[in-house]
């Protein structure tokens, strides 16, 4: 039904409410309240509580405007019981003459102890003898933007609700009856009602919580649509053709045999469920999630394998420059016959197009960055696409990235690579199995052996000498340590300058040891010289931005020194402390920090001295920060719920899930039509 039916919204309106996201009518009902003002009845003066809202109303007894720097209009009205003062800061004093002593007024809004009994700061008021009747229903306050008033969206809603009564438009009940019945869930009429007008008596606090069964019948229904649509789009990629890419047992056990190490019982796992997969004729879609050190690289080098065996290419893009290195480094010594290629953002000009005619051509491995999957990047056979650490690209680059499987389907027939996913975020599984509901999900849930426990200790800025001391004994010994710089700037430079002083000052205190230092401004020969010296262990202490934090991997180094540690996330502490303890050795972290800590910091220090378990330390990530931050905010898309929050409603999407494979069973023709309510209400949300 159109807006324009409604009074009140006229062409103009419309077109704000549509800018706003709100289409028709029955946008409108999906349109929910954030919380609610219950004027249904009037507190006496006498009985009104301190930082609670309240309609109040009695006689003016008298008004006047405070002579200061800034002048109040104070009203002072009395209902009989007790007096109290209404206060205007902003007011034309045409409001003052209207205030007459005498005069009914009726007010809401929050009371506060003032310095002459109670008052309200600007309250909604109305005046005069005649006062409307007291709202039947508490009165629901929407989300709004500008050009919309709270009272528009209030009628509208109104009006909407009062149609929905009669039946005025279609609004298909789509749970099946039985559940309705045997679980006790409203209808989706009876619900929508209730939120849009909750009786004087309903229990405001299940309401303000988001927990009364009328919104949880509402979840209930968004959570299905997100299963069924995520099932869908799985099932969509199954139609798809990828080349089928069996095992060659030779060239696998030829490799595994060249590794100084055999796999873990995870590894090994992990890489047969990704050959099985590789050996069907629909596209790979799997999630290998690993802790860091868990030893992720070789499980992709044996799934490139694959892809080379059958002549094909691979191609594997990591987020940051040195990480991509690093990885062409390793990729070298695991495939020392097979043509490699390698691509960056800084790599320009006749180098470029000389590595862009190998990706088209001889190339067997592809390693590099997002540069990878820029639209003149043309691959001559791909056959299976590795993102690493995806967690850290931005939407967009995951974007072009499924574009460049789709562009080269269609040189190549139908066919589409197949995918596979890395991420360290360990990911609580609850969540995991939310947001990645439409893809297959492998867990390397176990470190390779030896591995000892990093000992995290805290330590106060001020303890530089200590820290100095252990550093000192450390290289003594042999070892390698990491020195983080923290410095929370936008711009790579102020990052890369607060280094460089970190750098200059660390030298004065360590004229023994070789310093070096590492940042994201440094060209990349530059950055891989430092790396290199780093690995050959002819830099003992290297100075670092956060750009180390992403998969850097040199053994040798066993103390990681975190400087203000109290400005990075759980996660980020997390990543950069697994840059050692990646050898056998006893590997230690020191976390700087700055008192006063704010509790939160108090709480993730706390953290990460207590456990090394990236799943531990994800829950407490998700209770401190919520699941849009914790699966980046970059992930976010995959997370938006309207009403639901995956943290706060685990039973209900538990039960969801079992709903939806009731329903893809037993009434799959309800499945499409719970997806299209809610996509659309998904995609509006989108526009906002
Ligand atoms: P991730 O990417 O999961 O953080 P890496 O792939 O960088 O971890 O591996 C970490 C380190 O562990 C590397 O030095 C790697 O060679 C080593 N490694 C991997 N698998 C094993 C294993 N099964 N046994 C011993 N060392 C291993
Ligand atoms: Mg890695």
């Amino acid at each position: 039904m159109e807006l324009t039916e409604l009074k009140g919204i006229g062409k103009t309106t419309a077109v704000k409410l549509q800018e706003f996201g709100l289409n028709d009518v029955m946008d409108l009902l999906f349109h929910l309240p954030l919380r609610y003002e219950d004027k249904t009845k009037i507190t006496p003066i006498d009985q009104l509580l301190g930082f609670s809202f309240a309609l109040v109303e009695g006689e003016i007894t008298k008004s006047y405007v405070t002579q200061g720097r800034r002048p109040i209009l104070v009203c002072e009205i009395d209902d009989g019981t007790a007096f109290m003062q209404l206060k205007f800061f902003n007011f034309y004093y045409s409001q003052k003459l209207k205030m007459k002593s005498g005069m009914r007024i009726r007010a809401y809004g929050e009371v506060k102890h003032g310095m002459y009994g109670m008052e309200i700061i600007h309250p909604e008021f109305s005046l005069g003898e005649e006062q409307p009747a007291l709202a039947e229903t508490l009165t629901p306050v929407y989300p709004k933007s500008e050009g919309i008033s709270q009272k528009l969206l209030q009628k509208s809603a109104t009006q909407a609700t009062e149609l929905l009564l009669k039946d005025a438009f279609e609004l298909t009940e789509l749970l099946p009856k039985k559940w309705l019945v045997a679980q006790q869930i409203p209808t989706l009429k009876a619900a929508l009602l209730y939120v849009h007008r909750p009786p004087a008596d309903a229990n405001v606090s299940q309401l303000l919580n988001h927990t009364h069964p009328a919104q949880q019948r509402l979840k209930i229904e968004e959570i299905l649509a997100h299963f069924l649509a995520m099932h869908q789009a799985r099932t969509a990629v199954q139609q798809l053709t990828a080349p089928v890419l069996p095992i060659n047992q030779a060239l696998n056990q030829q490799l595994l045999s060249s590794l100084p190490f055999t796999l873990t019982a995870a590894q090994a796992r992990v890489v047969n469920e990704i050959h099985q997969d590789m050996a069907r004729n629909y596209p790979m879609q799997r999630l290998v999630q690993g802790d860091v050190g868990s030893g992720k690289t070789v499980v992709a080098a044996l799934a490139m394998q694959a892809a080379i065996a059958a002549g094909k290419q691979a191609v594997m893009m990591a987020p940051t420059e040195i990480l991509a290195e690093q990885h062409l480094l390793t990729l070298k010594v695991y495939f020392p016959d097979q043509q490699i290629a390698f691509l960056s953002g800084k790599i320009k000009g006749k180098v470029r197009t000389e590595v862009l005619a190998r990706i088209a051509g001889d190339a067997e491995l592809i390693i590099g960055t997002h540069a990878l999957f820029q639209p003149d990047v043309t691959y001559r056979d791909l056959a299976l696409v590795i993102i690493d650490e995806q967690h850290r690209f931005g939407v967009h680059q995951r974007l072009m990235l499924k574009q460049k499987g789709q562009a080269s389907d269609a040189q190549d027939g139908q066919m589409v690579p197949h995918s596979l996913i890395m991420t360290a975020t360990p990911i609580p599984r609850t969540l995991a199995q939310i947001a990645y509901a439409n893809l297959d999900v492998s867990v390397i849930d176990e470190l390779p052996p030896n591995r000892k426990v990093i000992n995290t200790v805290l330590l106060d800025n001020n303890k530089m000498p200590q820290l100095a001391e252990r550093i000192r004994n450390a290289c003594a010994k042999g070892e390698q340590a990491y020195w983080v710089c923290t410095l929370i700037e936008e711009s790579e430079h102020l990052r890369a300058k607060a280094a460089q002083d970190t750098y200059d000052e660390l030298q004065d205190w360590f004229p023994d040891l070789e310093v070096g230092l590492i940042h994201g401004r440094l060209k990349s020969e530059d950055k891989q010289a430092v790396m290199d010296r780093f690995t050959a262990n002819q830099i003992q202490l290297l100075i670092a931005t956060t750009v180390i934090e992403v998969g850097v991997d040199v053994p040798n180094a066993s103390l990681m020194v975190i400087e203000n540690a109290e400005r990075l996330g759980l996660s980020q502490l997390h990543q950069l402390r697994g840059r050692v303890g990646r050898g056998n050795r006893q590997s230690h972290c020191v976390l700087m920090y700055q008192a006063p800590l704010s509790e939160n910091a108090q709480i993730r220090l706390q953290t990460m001295r207590e456990t090394n378990d990236g799943f531990k330390i994800a829950q407490q990530d998700l209770k401190l920060r919520g699941p849009g931050e914790v699966l980046g905010t970059r992930q976010k898309g995959s997370m938006e719920f309207r009403f639901s929050n995956p943290e706060q409603d685990a039973e209900l999407f538990k039960q969801a899930k079992v709903m939806a494979a009731d329903l893809m069973q037993h009434n799959p023709e309800i499945c499409e039509q719970i997806i299209q309510r809610w996509q659309r209400q998904a995609q509006e949300l989108a526009k906002v």
